[in-house]
């Protein structure tokens, strides 16, 4: 984005907080040609109809940065209802805040009517709208551009693009900060973060997907409120710590996050056993996460069950170990309790849904079964749909182990020699948001198991 704002923001006197700075045209690199085609349809159709209609937030400012957004949202003054009179294609979704989805066949459109202030959210004296930590838990009031603004996370995502002039209106410092690679949270951090924690790691995912330095004022609380994290639903971390993992630098992020302390509150049990991250399980995530970055700078699948294989990998064996010594347990017993134990605490902070926790059961029963090469066994194993994550987990240890690099490099050679058609991924693993499985050849069909046939009812 070279400059694209200097020749204004020099001659212009720093920006109040909130005050509007507004990019003609001219003064922008945004063309039109950036935009998605079905982005603009919205956008025009809106402001055909009399409305105010922006395209907001992250893919103003991706455009800006001269990025591929990942996806565009729209903002305008007209209400849900008004919203789905325009469009036959769109659905009202939300309970918290009503949107509209606009449907081009797997495209969706989001469009957010503005935002009110949260104060006004609640008349009701008898329901609070802010829980005792601060958290907002009520959010539903339509206002101003400037009110959306303001309730926004960061400044560089207070940021709109509008089509009756194809200008950028940056409010709160954004186009500056932007600029300047800053980011910075709108309003009082503090008070931000307790509203909503997840800020916290959007801040830390921003910073390392787009190179932003996060200002002084913005870090200083986060340690101290990481904890803070413990109140979100697990589930929005699940889909949230995709985000953070699976864009592409997921090594940065996660370096961020132990920085921040914020690593701790989102996986607990694995923190506890790298002690200060320096540790084998420590290197090992970094390893994983090194290796998942470069599948994905080479578009090649990832899926979240590998990375949760990997972070999870150093309390199962430490608890598999905890569990022969002080239980008495074998191996398999003390392993398959290990693993029960380890999801299950896990699920209570960063839920992780059973498509994916059956696929980090696979990959980490792999491990032991990798081990046994005799007879007819090798054989089998190449068929288990999981065998080539089991196998690229197999690889990535053996990297800080020298003892397993034997094994590694045994099963490299006998897949060459016994080269099997393999079989389409799963249809879970294709379900992964970001990409699917650690699989990158089609797998063998597997035989269908033989039914027993069903005695019918009435016979
Ligand atoms: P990405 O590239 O990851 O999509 P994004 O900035 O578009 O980045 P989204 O999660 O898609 O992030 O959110 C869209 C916009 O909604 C953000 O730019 C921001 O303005 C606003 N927003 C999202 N989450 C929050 C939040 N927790 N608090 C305040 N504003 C938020
Ligand atoms: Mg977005």
């Amino acid at each position: 984005m070279a400059g694209f704002c200097r020749k204004l923001l020099t001659r212009q006197q720093e920006a109040l907080p909130l005050q509007p700075v507004v990019l003609e045209r001219a003064q922008h690199g945004i063309s039109r040609r950036q935009i998605s085609e079905n982005a603009l349809k919205v956008l025009y159709r809106l402001n055909k109809a009399g409305f105010d209609a922006y395209l907001v937030g992250g893919g103003v400012r991706d455009l800006l940065l001269g990025r591929l957004p990942k996806d565009f949202d729209v903002s305008t003054n007209a209400t849900p209802d008004q919203i789905k009179q325009l469009f036959s294609n769109c659905r009202l979704v939300g309970r918290r805040f009503r949107l509209a989805h606009v449907l081009f066949g797997r495209d969706v459109i989001e469009v957010a009517t503005f935002r009110g202030h949260h104060h006004q959210v609640n008349t009701n004296k008898n329901v609070s709208s802010q829980s005792s930590e601060g958290m907002l838990l009520r959010d539903n009031v339509y206002g101003t551009i400037e009110e959306d603004a303001e309730r926004r996370d960061f400044t560089v995502n207070a940021l709109y693009y509008n089509i009756a002039d194809f200008s950028v209106v940056g409010f709160a410092n954004g186009i500056k900060d932007l600029e300047a690679r800053r980011l910075e949270l709108i309003g009082d951090p503090e008070t931000r973060y307790r509203e909503d924690p997840v800020r916290m790691i959007r801040a830390v995912r921003f910073s390392a997907k787009l190179g932003l330095t996060i200002s002084p004022r913005t870090e200083a609380p986060i340690h101290s409120l990481a904890p803070l994290l413990a109140d979100i639903p697990a589930a929005r971390l699940f889909e949230e710590t995709l985000k953070l993992f699976l864009a592409g630098h997921g090594l940065e992020t996660y370096r961020q996050l132990q920085q921040y302390g914020l690593f701790a509150p989102l996986f607990p049990e694995a923190a506890e056993v790298m002690g200060a991250g320096k540790n084998r399980y420590g290197r090992f995530i970094e390893l994983a996460l090194t290796n998942t970055d470069e599948r994905i700078a080479q578009d090649m699948r990832v899926t979240p069950a590998f990375l949760y294989a990997a972070l999870l990998w150093g309390p199962v064996e430490t608890r598999t170990q905890a569990f022969m010594n002080e239980g008495g347990l074998n191996h398999y017993d003390a392993f398959m309790l290990a693993t029960d134990d380890v999801l299950g605490r896990q699920v209570k902070t960063v839920a992780i849904p059973r498509r994916f926790s059956s696929v980090v059961r696979d990959i980490w029963q792999l491990q032991d079964r990798l081990t046994k090469r005799s007879g007819k066994r090798p054989h089998r194993l190449l068929e288990h749909p999981k065998f080539r994550a089991g196998y690229d987990f197999l690889l990535l240890r053996a990297e800080l182990d020298p003892r397993l690099k034997e094994l590694a490099e045994w099963w490299t050679d006998f897949q060459v020699a016994n080269p099997v058609e393999r079989q389409q991924p799963a249809r879970g693993a294709q379900e992964a948001p970001a990409h699917a499985a650690n699989e990158s050849e089609p797998r063998k069909p597997r035989k269908r198991p033989r039914r027993r046939p069903r005695r019918k009812k009435d016979a």
